[in-house]
């Protein structure tokens, strides 16, 4: 049985609440006790019809599908039984038969539909073809209720119910009877809780159709049990089939993205392990050549200086001094340029994948003090390149001290980098606060960024137009990474030829 958990337990305590309410209900005024119980299941029986027409995509389920059309005829008819109930006063035919009618015609229909909902457990199926069996279906009984008067007899007034209403009801719980085998024999096709809402229901449904086989007056106790079971019933088939066939493709989605969320960052991380080793390791070999090659120099001057001192053939000497003196010397300066290249990428490689490693400290930043020592820092390159660096008053922030003063230096020393050659050259600094977070802006009236290239700059080794600059294509994916780090965001509006504004926000 269900374990009967905190949740199941305040359930079964509404729900006793309920039934007794609406058990009131039933003694003070049958008839709308009788529309109210009714209402409730034909809303639900519609909700699962119109949820599986519309979003079957997200039900996975074929036997699922096949009970939500049928459920939704199964709800029209039990909307006209309603509507037929004795009291209605709606169609004109008078008595119990027509309601009792349309009942056993609906209980007909629904004890075959769950049946039948079993040759779709494996099979896929046409929804199409399935409404057009049901509308068909519908067509047919009606007209033999309301139009050629075929459908059997239910209740006569004065008699009662009439042997083929009674002989109904027993061969439709002796089919419920089946349905709970075929349930059972199947048990493994099903969630373990969404099986045992259907059992429910159907044990619900039988024990309604056994007080409804008791039924000696529209308005007598087993009646009124008989609807209660009934409403039971539905609330069952809701939880079994809402419940499980809806959310539990939404949660097993929503797990595999958790699940491909969690591989990513692993991932991601091994990734950066491997970066973090390999720019590790390559570093010494590196720093081997750079200081070999420095050796290397001061041995090429010492024999040059052998050669001045020797006394070997002018013509030999000549020759000599050229090869030190331009090729080797030449050739050397090569090899020490480019492996100041590798050295800078290793390095700025090692910044970035420590960036993660690096255990964040927040703080409160006097960022008018950071720019200020910023300032001093690039003073040289600043005068140098006649740059006027205007900051004005700055919000503080929350975040990293080292991180965010690295992404100012390097927005900073971009906007200086790529300033324009041609006009006077100025650097803004500003900054203000927002609801949430503070934004900053660094904008220079530089060479400006072509909007389509303006997501690529943040892309690690990633650099644009004029590659006389010095750079390896690092600064902003780190800029980037560490923003990201904080929560925060990072963007650029700039035209080319027309200066970039760089943005950046960060949570307050
Ligand atoms: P680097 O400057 O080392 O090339 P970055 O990652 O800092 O690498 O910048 C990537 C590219 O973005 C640069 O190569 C440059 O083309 C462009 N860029 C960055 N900042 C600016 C700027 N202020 N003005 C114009 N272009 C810029």
């Amino acid at each position: 049985m269900i374990a009967l958990t905190k949740d199941y337990f305040k359930e079964i305590i509404v729900g006793l609440v309920v039934l007794v309410f609406v058990g009131y209900i039933a003694q003070v005024n049958f008839l709308l006790f009788h529309i109210g119980v009714e209402l409730f299941s034909i809303i639900i029986a519609f909700s699962i019809f119109v949820i599986v027409i519309n979003v079957n995509r997200a039900i996975d389920d074929d036997y699922f599908i096949f009970l939500g059309l049928a459920y939704g005829f199964i709800a029209g008819f039990d909307l006209l039984h309603t509507l037929a109930y004795k009291g209605m006063d709606i169609f004109s035919i008078q008595g119990a038969n027509l309601a009792t009618e349309l009942w056993i015609a609906s209980r007909y229909l629904e004890v075959l539909s769950l049946l039948a909902s079993f040759l779709f457990l494996k099979k896929k199926i046409n929804k199409n073809h399935v409404l057009l069996f049901y509308f068909t279906t519908t067509i047919m009984l009606l007209l033999s209720i309301f139009q050629w008067g075929i459908f059997p007899d239910c209740f006569i007034t004065g008699e009662g119910l009439t042997t083929f209403k009674i002989v109904s009801e027993y061969v439709i719980v002796f089919l419920l009877l089946i349905v709970i085998a075929l349930l059972y024999y199947h048990r493994s096709y099903f969630d373990q809780v969404m099986y045992r809402y259907l059992i429910l229901s159907v044990l619900a449904t039988i024990t309604a159709e056994l007080f409804f086989t008791l039924y000696i007056s529209v308005f007598g106790i087993s009646n009124i049990a008989g609807h209660l079971f009934k409403l039971l019933s539905f609330y069952f088939i809701y939880k079994a089939v809402i419940k499980q066939s809806l959310q539990r493709p939404y949660e097993a989605l929503f797990a595999s993205t958790m699940e491909a969320k969690e591989e990513l960052a692993f991932k991601n991380r091994e990734l950066e392990q491997v970066v973090y080793s390999i720019s590790h390791d390559l570093r010494s070999p590196v720093v081997n050549i750079k200081g070999f090659s420095q050796e290397l120099k001061v041995s090429i001057k010492n024999l040059k200086e052998l050669v001045e001192q020797s006394s070997i053939e002018e013509e030999i000497e000549t020759e000599l001094n050229k090869l030190l003196e331009e090729d080797v010397e030449e050739e050397l300066h090569y090899i020490l340029s480019s492996t100041k290249n590798i050295d800078n990428l290793l390095k700025g490689l090692l910044k970035i994948s420590r960036i993660d490693r690096y255990e964040l400290n927040l703080e409160e930043i006097d960022v008018n003090e950071m720019i200020a020592e910023l300032r001093a820092n690039y003073q040289y390159q600043l005068q140098q390149q006649d740059i006027n660096l205007i900051v004005q008053e700055l919000p503080n922030c929350k975040g990293d001290r080292v991180q965010i003063n690295q992404v100012f230096s390097n927005l900073i020393e971009n906007a200086i980098k790529y300033s324009s050659t041609e006009a006077e050259s100025e650097i803004i600094i500003e900054g203000w606060k927002e609801e949430e977070r503070v934004v900053y802006t660094v904008a220079d009236n530089g060479i400006g960024i072509a909007p389509a290239d303006q997501d690529e700059i943040f892309v690690i080794f990633n650099r644009l137009g004029n590659q006389d600059d010095a750079g390896e294509g690092l600064g902003l994916s780190l800029v980037k990474k560490i923003i990201d780090r904080h929560h925060g965001d990072i963007w650029v509006e700039s035209e080319l030829g027309e200066g970039s504004k760089f943005f950046i926000a960060l949570p307050k």
